[in-house]
């Protein structure tokens, strides 16, 4: 009998042998967060669909072409969320956090959803860590965010990862900007690929982010922003780059950056490889002093960045970069016989009350596949309970990998005398 139906074009499914790159990647970015001050923050995988509507404004892509929109059967709209900000900035508002004092720290990781061709590094169904921090006009948290994205990539020991960084203003610089834009674009009209026609009126920066070669020849000579930039914005620029450099990481500044969202003012970054093909772009993040305003809060300056984990893991395979495999047996109980079975069942509950991960037969194996399975699993050691052993009241511990073999006690004691053998042995190993 076939499969009745197979997994949603754009989705993938994380087995069990492969969880364990997830976690680790997972628990780099967790304790990376809290370091920083980040506290996690997780709030409903769909929400009202105006929270990313908002409005007429929004000229995004991810908005107009690629949310996963649906009426409710009460005739509601709501939509799965395609990103991890809007969502987070709602609950900072419902919640009133910034009664707790500012800034407000927060990390998340989420599943978002967008209606995009599937190609490599680019799914319907992807993941994002993200830190969002309210309140703080200031570079230095610009720079701080920065630093926290740096160093998850420095602990997972990613290599060539470029920071381009840039500043798209404020709304009163980028006015005159857009109209530099306009005119510049405009006399490229013909040469423009349809979509960027259309962003020319509504917003001509998306142009220069356009990936169409002919659109992105010509962006190549037009204005940029950073030769618009009011003072207030360019000082701004300049200490953000100034606490970068106290921090010593190092970026290029790249004008014609602009990211896929609209609600961005001031600083905008991200971290690209070459290492993963065209969709290089592993983390996006910037400033967005107008969006709680426009989801209607009171000004709260803000700014966060969000990383792509799928992306992510994918450049630390090309790069050859090995996550350490967790141990995933540490005891194996092989058992001939009922009573054996009783004895190695209680046997394999004292040891993982220790915390140690034990296994023994649950599928009626015989002796030979038991062990088969035993090697299959990369025990550590392993023991053999047969109707001799329960009589004894004692059993042999065989090292799996130098068969050096131990003699325990079946009784009360053996959990701890097998942590200690265990921990006894990976220390030799260490040496
Ligand atoms: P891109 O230019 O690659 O489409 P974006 O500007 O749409 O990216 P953001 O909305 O800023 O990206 O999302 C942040 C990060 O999430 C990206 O840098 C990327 O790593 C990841 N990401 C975005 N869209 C996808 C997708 N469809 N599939 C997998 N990862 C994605
Ligand atoms: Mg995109």
């Amino acid at each position: 009998m076939g499969v009745i139906t197979k997994k949603i074009k754009g989705t993938e499914d994380v087995l069990p042998k492969q969880s364990y790159r997830w976690q680790f990647v997972e628990d780099v970015m967790r304790k990376e967060a809290q370091v920083y001050g980040f506290k996690e923050i997780r709030t409903p995988v769909f929400e009202h669909t105006e929270l990313f509507q908002r409005g007429v404004g929004q000229t995004t892509d991810v908005v107009q072409k690629e949310m996963y929109t649906f009426d409710t059967k009460g005739g509601e709209s709501v939509t799965l969320r395609p990103e991890g900000t809007a969502g987070a900035a709602r609950a900072v508002l419902e919640h009133s956090l910034e009664n707790d004092g500012l800034p407000i720290k927060a990390s998340y990781f989420v599943s978002c959803y967008r209606y995009e061709k599937p190609q490599a590094g680019r799914l319907r169904e992807f993941h994002q860590f993200g830190v969002e921090e309210y309140g703080t006009q200031s570079p230095i948290a610009d720079a701080e965010i920065i630093c926290v994205a740096k160093s998850i990539f420095d602990r997972l020991g990613i290599k060539q990862l470029r920071l381009e960084l840039n500043s798209i203003g404020c709304p009163e610089c980028r006015s005159e900007y857009h109209k530099a834009l306009r005119e510049y674009f405009g006399s490229h009209k013909e040469e423009l690929c349809e979509t960027c026609n259309s962003r020319l009126e509504k917003n001509p920066m998306r142009i220069l982010d356009c990936k169409s070669p002919i659109c992105s020849k010509i962006a190549e000579n037009a204005p940029k922003i950073t030769d618009y930039l009011c003072d207030e914005c360019k000082e701004h620029f300049a200490q953000v780059q100034k606490y970068l450099d106290v921090a010593g990481v190092e970026y290029i500044v790249n004008p014609t950056i602009v990211r896929g969202l609209d609600y961005y003012t001031k600083t905008v970054f991200e971290f690209v490889t070459d290492f993963i093909g065209a969709q290089g772009t592993v983390c996006g993040g910037g400033r967005y002093d107008g969006l709680i305003e426009e989801l209607g809060g009171k000004h709260l300056p803000s700014l966060g960045f969000a990383m792509g984990i799928e992306r992510l893991l994918m450049l630390m395979d090309k790069q050859g970069i090995e996550i350490p495999k967790p141990s995933s047996c540490d005891l194996y109980v092989a058992t001939m016989g009922d009573k054996a079975k009783e004895k190695a069942f209680s046997l394999i509950k004292s040891v993982r009350d220790c915390g140690l991960i034990a296994e023994t037969d649950v599928v009626g194996r015989g002796l030979r596949p038991q062990m088969k399975y035993a090697d299959k699993i990369g025990a550590k050691f392993s023991i053999v309970l047969g109707d001799n052993e329960i009589e004894q009241n004692s059993a042999e511990v065989k090292n799996m990998t130098t068969g050096e073999k131990t003699t325990l006690a079946l009784d009360e004691t053996f959990a701890d005398k097998f942590s200690v053998l265990q921990l006894t042995e990976n220390e030799a190993f260490k040496i």
